[in-house]
C-alpha cells in the first residue's frame, strides 16, 4: 500500500519522529530543495520537560502539545504523515508504516527514547512511566483515585497504602515530580480532602547510585536533596528497587514500603525499529552514529537526538539524552545536508548546562561557568522553559497558570479523565 505522496523532482528525506530533533531538522529544511516527509505516530509534538507538571495536576496537557501540522502551514516542501514506523528496508530504501510503504533517498532516524524497566516485567506491569503526554494523563489519573480511594479505605493499612506515594529514579524527572507531589500534599490536597489527615501521605524518592541528579555538579545535587527532604520527601539513595506486585516495593537489602503507586524514572532506552540490524544498537538502545551523524553499517541512514550515540573526546559516553543535544543535531544535519558537497566540520555539541526545578521557588542550575540555587535559579528554569515551548498562546497559557499557582497555592485541573470504552 504506498503512503500518497505527491511527486517532486528533489531528492526525499524522511524524518521519523516529530520530537525535538526531527522538529528542529524538518523546520531547518523548509523550502530547501528537497521533498521533506516528517511522520510521526501522534499529531502533535511534545514538549517532555513539562510532563510532570500535567501529571501532578499544574498544566493543561493541550499546553505541552502541539499540532505538527500547524507548524507547516504554508511550507510547501514538507509533508506530514501521521504513521507509526513499522519496519525499515534499508536494502530497498524503503520504510514500512501503518499507512503504506514510503520510499526514501536519505532516511533520518529520530524516534527518541521510551521508559527502561532494565527487564523487570513485574516492575513494568505495575509501575507508572511517563514518557508521553498519554502516560502523564494516566499518572494524574491515578494519583487523584488513590487520594478519593483512601477517604473509602477499610483500614488504616489500606489508606496508608493508597497515600503513600513512591517515585524511582533521581534524576532532573524524579526530582521535579516529587518536588511536585511534595507541593499537591501540602498546598493543594488538604482544601480538597478536609477527612484525611495528610501527615498520613508520604512521599517516597528512591535511586539506586549514591547521589541524586547524577550529571549536575554535586553543588546541585546536595541542594536539590535539601530542599526535597525540606519538603518532607523521603529521599533515599543506593536504594535499588527489586520488584514491585502493585502493593509492595522491595528494595535491595530487605526494605519493603506498602504503596500502589509506583512512578518509574529510572532509565531510557531507545525506541528501535524493526529491520535495522541489532548488532547496530548499543548500550540502552541507541544507534551509533559517526561525527556526520550518519548510522555506523548503514547507507544514507541516519540518527539523532535520544536514539543516536556518537562518543568523543568530550562525550566518551555518548551525549547526554535531552532536548539541546537533539535540537543542535538537527540543525547541523539540516546545514550538512544542503551544504552542497562543501565539506563540514563534525557535529559538536555545545553544552549550555543543565537544570531541574524542586517546586515553587526552588530551582538548581548548572551553567557550564558557573552554579546557582534557589529563587533565581527557579526564575531563569522558568523562563527558559517557557521561552521553549512551541506556540504564543501556549506560553502565555503556561505563564498565566504559572502565575495563578504562585498566588493562589491552586490549580483547576484535578480532574479524571477516562476514555469510555464503547461496550460500557
Ligand atoms: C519527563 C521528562 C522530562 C525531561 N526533561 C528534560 C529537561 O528538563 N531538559 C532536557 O533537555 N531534556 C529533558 N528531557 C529529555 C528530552 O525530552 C529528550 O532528550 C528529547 O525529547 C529527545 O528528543 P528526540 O527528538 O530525540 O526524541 P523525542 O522528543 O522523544 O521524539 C521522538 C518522537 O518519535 C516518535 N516515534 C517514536 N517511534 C516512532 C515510530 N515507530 N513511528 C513513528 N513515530 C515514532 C514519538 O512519537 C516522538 O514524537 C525529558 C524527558 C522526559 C521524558
Amino acid at each position: 500500500m504506498p503512503a500518497h505522496l505527491p511527486d517532486s523532482e528533489h531528492p526525499r528525506i524522511v524524518i521519523i519522529g516529530a520530537g525535538f530533533g526531527g522538529l528542529k531538522l524538518a523546520r531547518s529544511l523548509a523550502r530547501k530543495p528537497y521533498q521533506v516527509v516528517l511522520l510521526d505516530k501522534n499529531n502533535f509534538h511534545q514538549f517532555q520537560p513539562l510532563f510532570y507538571q500535567v501529571a501532578t495536576s499544574g498544566i493543561a496537557p493541550s499546553a505541552i502539545a502541539f499540532p505538527v501540522r500547524k507548524i507547516f502551514h504554508r511550507i510547501p516542501n514538507v509533508h506530514f504523515r501521521m504513521a507509526e514506523v513499522k519496519e525499515v528496508k534499508t536494502d530497498e530504501k524503503q520504510i514500512v508504516t501503518d499507512v503504506g510503504s514510503i520510499e526514501y533517498d536519505f532516511l533520518v532516524i529520530a524516534t527518541g527514547a521510551d521508559t527502561n524497566y532494565f527487564g523487570n516485567a513485574q516492575i513494568e506491569q505495575n509501575a507508572l512511566p511517563m514518557k508521553s503526554v498519554q502516560e502523564s494523563l494516566a499518572l494524574r489519573n491515578k494519583v487523584i483515585e488513590q487520594i478519593e480511594n483512601a477517604l473509602i479505605s477499610n483500614s488504616a493499612e489500606e489508606r496508608k497504602e493508597r497515600m503513600t506515594l513512591v517515585v524511582v529514579g533521581g534524576g532532573p524527572t524524579g526530582v521535579e515530580v516529587s518536588g511536585a507531589l511534595a507541593e499537591m500534599k501540602r498546598f493543594v490536597l488538604p482544601k480538597d480532602y478536609p477527612e484525611l489527615d495528610f501527615e498520613e501521605m508520604d512521599i517516597h524518592l528512591l535511586e539506586a547510585s549514591p547521589q541524586l541528579l547524577n550529571g549536575m555538579s554535586e553543588q546541585s545535587s546536595t541542594a536539590a536533596r535539601k530542599f526535597l527532604e525540606g519538603m518532607s520527601v523521603k529521599v533515599e539513595t543506593g536504594a535499588m528497587v527489586e520488584s514491585y506486585d502493585g502493593h509492595t516495593v522491595k528494595v535491595k537489602g530487605g526494605k519493603e514500603i506498602s504503596s500502589s503507586t509506583l512512578i518509574w524514572a529510572a532509565g531510557i532506552r531507545g525506541n528501535r525499529l524493526n529491520g535495522i540490524p541489532s548488532d547496530l544498537y548499543k548500550g540502552n538502545g541507541r544507534l551509533e552514529v559517526d561525527d556526520q551523524l550518519k548510522v555506523k553499517g548503514l547507507k544514507d541512514v541516519f540518527a539523532i537526538g535520544d536514539i543516536s550515540y556518537m562518543p568523543d573526546e568530550a562525550f566518551p559516553k555518548g551525549h547526554p539524552q535531552v532536548a539541546q543535544v537533539a535540537i543542535q543535531q538537527g540543525v547541523w544535519l539540516a546545514q550538512a545536508l544542503t551544504s552542497k558537497g562543501k565539506p563540514m566540520k563534525g557535529f559538536r555539541y555545545k553544552d549550555l548546562g543543565s537544570m531541574a526545578t524542586i517546586g515553587r521557588s526552588r530551582a538548581v542550575v548548572d551553567l557550564p561557568i558557573f552554579h546557582f540555587r534557589g529563587f533565581f535559579a527557579w526564575l531563569f528554569w522558568l523562563f527558559v522553559h517557557l521561552m521553549n515551548i512551541l506556540g504564543v498562546k501556549n506560553r502565555f497559557f503556561i505563564f498565566v497558570d504559572w502565575m495563578w499557582y504562585y498566588i493562589k497555592f491552586d490549580q483547576n485541573l484535578r480532574l479524571v479523565i477516562r476514555t469510555k470504552d464503547k461496550s460500557e
